[in-house]
């Protein structure tokens, strides 16, 4: 699978916004934005994150099932502080949130 819209093809186009940043969102925050060429994954904005990254298409796929128009979830980072000693979890959050929209949605010509 190369796009989102291979895995599942009911979906005309997309809207993505990953948030990835320490603590509650705030409106201002600055996001990443995709199209249909969202990737799998996304990785963590934290610089001292050590394998931190959150799977984007599951979200998108689970949404699409549902034929929901807009989807938005929160997952905390699966990484590690790589300067602690002992290790500890990374505390920044995952944030996707989006619009979809079907092709059975759009207009007929
Ligand atoms: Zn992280």
């Amino acid at each position: 699978m190369n796009s989102i819209s291979d895995s599942c093809p009911e979906i005309a186009d997309i809207q993505v916004r990953v948030f990835s940043m320490r603590g509650s969102l705030i409106p201002s925050d600055p996001f990443r934005e995709f199209g249909l060429s969202v990737p799998e994954y996304v990785e963590c904005r934290n610089p001292n994150c050590k394998g931190g990254r959150f799977r984007v298409w599951p979200v998108i796929s689970i949404a699409a099932s549902r034929h929901e128009a807009t989807f938005r979830t929160s997952s905390v980072c699966n990484g590690y502080e790589r300067r602690r000693k002992p290790e500890i979890p990374c505390l920044y959050t995952f944030t996707i949130e989006g619009e979809i929209t079907y092709r059975s949605n759009e207009p007929k010509g």
